[in-house]
């Protein structure tokens, strides 16, 4: 399956999974105009020197535009995470992946394998075709990442910054540094192939303990998300709620908000979302603010997602729903 690349004493594992890291356009200047997911991760590797002591074994697990990317890829990936990790040898896991979800999966590795040993997600704004591809640079810094000692969790390293994987997101279309850790700021620096760490790596936070069901679900929970704004309605949470009630074998189970500022919600959407969980959907605020956390306030009706952005309380909300399934208990809020 895997395939060695260099030789040396302990490994580090880069799994493919397409993006623009990954993507091939029709001439070199053109760094919009190509397709994502065409170049296989071995080519990848291809004049990038490892860390001393540290042999690459490429693998490719799967080769899509981010922008598509699925609960399969993510079970695959979840998997063969756990296989290499699993191996003494095995120093971490490089996983290159498209800027678009790569915040979504690196929060979903996270909350799946809590693992001991860095997981580090690592992409390109340019396709592998560029004058001047940052690719490479950024495949090379990532390899660091996993290769350190003392590194656990799983990270995004981009531009030479090093996110958590629950602060990271895409903040910019075009610029080559398009990631950002809000106001928790990002854990370090690559430099040169060191690194300068600038805060405490996020404590291990307990897994949900749901990789077996991961494993052997055929679907995440079906999770929506929708978004209040001026002049918001009820309508879609409505028609979620009938298409339920008509008892739809894929209905949907849990909702989140995207509220505005600190959790508010335009008050026809607030209804609708008291509707829903009346029916015992399972219903989240997750503020739609680039920077913060929600604030709790006594007596709210419907709970909140903390610090979690819409798209991560959305995985977050899937996963509970997953492991609340399991034990015969799905709680509507
Ligand atoms: N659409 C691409 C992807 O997410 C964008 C990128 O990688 O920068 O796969």
């Amino acid at each position: 399956m895997g395939e060695n690349i260099q030789g040396g004493t302990r490994r580090v594992v880069v799994l493919g999974t397409g993006g623009t890291i990954a993507g091939r356009a029709g001439r070199a200047g053109d760094n919009i105009g190509y397709t994502a997911g065409e170049v296989g991760v071995s080519e990848l590797l291809g004049g990038i020197d490892a860390p001393e002591g540290i042999a690459l074994l490429a693998e490719q697990v799967a080769q899509v535009d981010s922008k598509d990317m699925s609960f399969a890829i993510w079970q695959t990936l979840a998997q063969r995470c756990a296989h290499w990790l699993a191996k003494a040898d095995v120093a971490g896991v490089v996983i290159t992946h498209g800027t678009d979800t790569l915040e979504e999966t690196a929060f979903f590795l996270q909350s799946v394998l809590a693992p001991s040993k860095p997981v580090v997600l690592t992409c390109a704004m340019r396709p592998a075709t560029a004058l001047a591809p940052d690719g490479p640079q950024n495949v090379r810094d990532a390899i660091v990442v996993a290769a350190t000692a003392g590194v656990r969790g799983v990270v995004a390293v981009c531009a030479g910054t090093v996110h958590s994987a629950f602060d990271v997101q895409k903040v910019h279309t075009y610029r080559v540094d398009a990631f950002d850790s809000g106001d928790g700021g990002p854990l370090a620096y690559v430099e040169e192939g060191a690194l300068r760490v600038l805060r405490n790596w996020p404590a291990p936070h307990a897994a949900t303990q749901v990789f077996d069901r991961v494993a052997g679900a055929v679907s995440l929970p079906r999770v929506e998300i929708v978004v209040s704004h001026a002049e918001a309605r009820g309508a879609i949470v409505d028609a979620l709620i009938a298409e339920r009630k008509r008892g739809s074998a894929d209905a949907v189970q849990g909702l989140v908000l995207a509220a505005t500022g600190n959790g508010t919600l335009h008050h026809a959407l607030e209804a609708a979302a008291l509707r829903a969980q009346a029916e015992g959907i399972a219903v989240v605020r997750a503020t739609r603010c680039m920077q913060g956390r929600i604030l709790a306030k006594p007596d709210e009706s419907l709970r909140d997602a903390g610090a979690l952005t819409p798209v991560k309380a959305r995985i977050a909300l899937a996963l509970e729903l997953l492991a609340a399934s399991a034990s015969g208990r799905i709680e509507g809020g």
